[in-house]
């Protein structure tokens, strides 16, 4: 079984015109110095029209052409520093509207901008305890450290339900603030929450030499390799990916892609099919590690009951 643990609906209801201005800008200016772009309006609506998929259809259909059972799809709320089309609610009753329309597809991770305070992290509780929804997507490159204590109602949320939380790190969008997007910014939040799980998004593609400590060393610490195929990598992610999965830290790995970041590429099947049957990514990954990064990491994430059958012991090596 094959799961994506990092996916978002491709629909311009849910991503803020300042977002896609943003990345749409990025996208511009890089191609424009290798003087081989497509005017800015073009590349805006060729990216629009790849983000008309509101009810997940052709995300399904790509994850059965690329044989992934199931997929995260998180909610990031940019709320507060972008006009958005959605309120959370509205966002919240959409993906649970998606769940139902796919049976069995799908888990939802919720985001809250934590500057709402309590009433924000009550409101927050209702709405996954409305739908069941499966953890909480926080996104610090918004203003904020995931260790501040505005954030610590909605850890106690996550604490109380078992959920994890997944937390962005690293570039992002231009014009947000990438300094609370800092990995290690996670140390405090996670040494005084130690029975929340904590997922560093794009912790297996940025900042890698912090990540990977944060994740042998810290036993509530996992990371995740969305945007792997959009990253400027040395060598190329295949290359990337052996080595991420050479360092000793594939118990506590998450396969995620990102997607719809890499749909003009060949989207999930080229990426699957390049993972499974190249001859770079895996080689050398014993079969019972890529299970974990494929899969059995993220279930155990969501279901920490299960937690002892897969806990690795301490970690190798530790300095003192
Ligand atoms: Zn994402």
């Amino acid at each position: 079984m094959i799961y994506d643990g990092h996916c978002h609906v491709a629909s311009t209801d849910f991503i803020p015109e300042a977002f896609i201005g943003d990345v749409v800008a990025g996208m511009s200016r890089r191609l424009a110095a290798a003087s081989a772009g497509p005017a800015p309006q073009r590349l805006h609506d060729d990216y629009v029209a790849h983000h008309q998929d509101h009810h997940a259809d052709r995300l399904v259909a790509e994850m059965d052409a690329a044989g992934v059972a199931r997929a995260v799809l998180m909610v990031p709320d940019f709320s507060l520093v972008m006009p958005t089309k959605l309120g959370l609610a509205e966002m919240a009753r959409r993906h649970h509207d998606i769940q139902r329309r796919h049976p069995g597809r799908f888990w939802v991770y919720l985001g809250a901008d934590p500057r709402r305070g309590p009433e924000g992290a009550d409101a927050f509780a209702d709405l996954l305890d409305e739908y069941g929804f499966d953890g909480f997507k926080l996104y610090p490159p918004c203003g904020f450290s995931p260790s501040d204590r505005i954030v610590y109602p909605y850890y106690e949320v996550c604490r109380s339900r078992s959920l994890p939380v997944f937390v962005h790190t690293g570039p992002t969008a231009h014009s947000l603030t990438f300094t609370p997007a800092e990995a290690l910014l996670i140390d405090q939040a996670a040494r005084d929450f130690p029975d929340v799980t904590f997922v560093l998004g794009h912790g297996g593609v940025t900042d890698v030499e912090v990540t990977s400590y944060l994740a042998a060393y810290r036993p509530n610490i996992y990371l995740d390799t969305g945007g792997f195929a959009a990253s400027p990598l040395p060598g190329g992610w295949p290359a990337h990916l052996n080595r991420l999965f050479r360092m000793g830290v594939n118990h506590k790995i998450i396969f995620g892609t990102d997607w719809p970041l890499n749909q003009l590429t060949g989207g999930l099947p080229r990426l699957l099919g390049e993972i499974l049957e190249g001859d770079e990514v895996l080689a050398g990954v014993p079969r019972r590690d890529r299970d974990l990064i494929l899969g059995g990491n993220l279930l155990r994430v969501l279901s920490p009951e299960s937690a002892s059958v897969a806990a690795p012991g301490p970690p190798p090596g530790t300095v003192r």
